[in-house]
């Protein structure tokens, strides 16, 4: 079974509002079998929606709608499913007693406007709203499915999960999606898709979607079946080769951030991290406490921009810094074991760069960052040169920095440093 899903808004086309609705229908509908094939955004349009429902009705067995159903007059998606089906919209006085009562409950009487909520498609199942008034609208046509959604995520998403997915279990589809989820940093996409096509290629039945953000890339090896223990053997070989191409590269097979990979690398070893940030702002710290839990493990980090707090809050001695230059070598290293020193952290993590856009020379041009590790055994300092303009330079620059600390604890386990 395949799907289409129909976003419907104008505020859609706007650059203010994105359309996510698609998204979770999306996960839902392939956590149910059903592949979603096409996806479109439509404004408040009768005559562009019925061109869109013809469209979609034409090539998906499933076709899920969102939002336009409210009391309003640019809330079309009923009337312009009508004109495509040529179907009449009929009061259901039961709905219709519904929406009262909610509006006498919230003590007010219910507006003229919200009377065309209670409009069904002849032949049409009526969805409860339990968060809202518009009901949904489950529609079967010559062998396919029409289904109407409101528009706001809060409505819509529990109204998929009592309505529709019982709806659909029904139709009963054994076929589902498998994927797992893979994380690596350190290599750059080309080399990642280098290293593992000649695996990917040994199964044809598998399809792999590579994500790509600032120093990290994700790999979804995906399968539909109808057999979950073949499937899920075909994407164990594929992982297990993955791992091999991919080396310490790889961080994670079941989709764990690098904070949370760190996180746990921390806890394992009962050792704690403070953290001494300049051009990424305390980003590095952000990203460490979005773990819950984190406070076991970060004990807390500071922002030192100027040189002033360099020195005031990490020792860093004002007379390195006029030699080396705030972003060097010996200044990242300072930066490491100074707030390891005063917090008594087990790890001292520091960040010094040139994020730009301006502050480069031919000697140190943007995109350099030094990141320090200091523990008890010693301090390991590392350069950088990062592409791409300030957010992305930063955005590598943290990633480098937990991606380290991951390292860190990698090659100690290895015996390897
Ligand atoms: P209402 O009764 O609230 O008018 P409706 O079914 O007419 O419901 P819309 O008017 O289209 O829905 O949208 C209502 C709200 O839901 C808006 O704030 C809108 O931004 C949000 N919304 C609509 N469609 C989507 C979408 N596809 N993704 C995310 N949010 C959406
Ligand atoms: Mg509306």
């Amino acid at each position: 079974m395949n799907a289409e899903i129909i976003a419907v808004g104008s505020e859609l086309l706007t650059p203010f509002r994105i359309d996510t609705n698609s998204l979770f229908l999306t996960r839902e509908l392939n956590k149910l079998g059903v592949d979603v094939i096409r996806k479109a955004v439509v404004g408040d349009d009768r005559k562009e929606l019925r061109r869109v429902l013809q469209q979609a009705m034409d090539v998906a067995d499933l076709v899920v709608c969102s939002g336009g159903l409210g009391p309003t007059e640019d809330d079309l998606t009923r009337e312009a499913l009508a004109d495509t089906l040529g179907r009449r919209l009929v009061r259901d006085d039961e709905i219709l007693r519904t929406i009262q009562e909610r509006f006498r409950r919230y003590g007010r009487a219910m507006p003229e406007n919200n009377a065309r909520q209670a409009m069904i498609l002849e032949g049409a199942q009526a969805l409860r709203n339990p968060r809202g008034t518009a009901p949904g609208q489950w529609i079967e046509v010559k062998g396919r499915v029409v289904v109407l959604l409101p528009g706001p995520p809060v409505e819509l998403e529990a109204m998929f999960a009592n309505e529709v997915r019982p709806r659909l279990e029904k139709l009963g589809h054994r076929r589902r999606l498998y994927v797992r989820d893979l994380r690596v940093t350190g290599l750059p996409e080309s080399e990642v898709e280098q290293r593992v096509t000649s695996i990917y290629r040994q199964h044809p039945e598998c399809d792999v979607t590579i994500l790509s953000a600032p120093g990290e890339i994700q790999l979804h090896p995906r399968i539909w079946s109808e057999d979950a223990a073949a499937a899920n053997k075909t994407l164990d070989e594929m992982v297990k080769g993955f791992a091999l191409a991919l080396g310490e590269n790889l961080f994670s097979t079941s989709g764990e951030s690098i904070e949370e990979v760190v996180g746990r690398e921390l806890q394992q070893h009962r050792a704690t991290i403070a953290t001494a940030e300049s051009c990424t702002g305390g980003m590095v710290a952000a990203r460490l406490t979005n773990v819950p839990g984190s406070s076991t493990y970060f004990l807390g980090g500071v922002v030192c921009y100027s040189n002033d707090l360099k020195s005031a809050w990490t020792g860093v001695s004002p007379d390195v810094i006029e030699a080396k230059g705030a972003v060097s070598a010996e200044v990242a290293v300072a930066l490491a074991e100074g707030i390891r020193r005063n917090t008594r952290a087990t790890v001292g993590l520091s960040i010094t760069g040139i994020a730009g856009p301006g502050g480069g020379t031919p000697e140190k041009p943007v995109g350099l960052v030094h990141i320090g590790l200091a523990d008890e055994r010693g301090t390991k300092e590392r350069a950088f040169q990062f592409p791409g303009d300030r957010e992305r330079v930063r955005s590598f620059a943290t990633i480098g920095a937990l991606d380290m600390v991951r390292r860190h604890f990698l090659y100690a386990a290895l015996g390897k440093g």
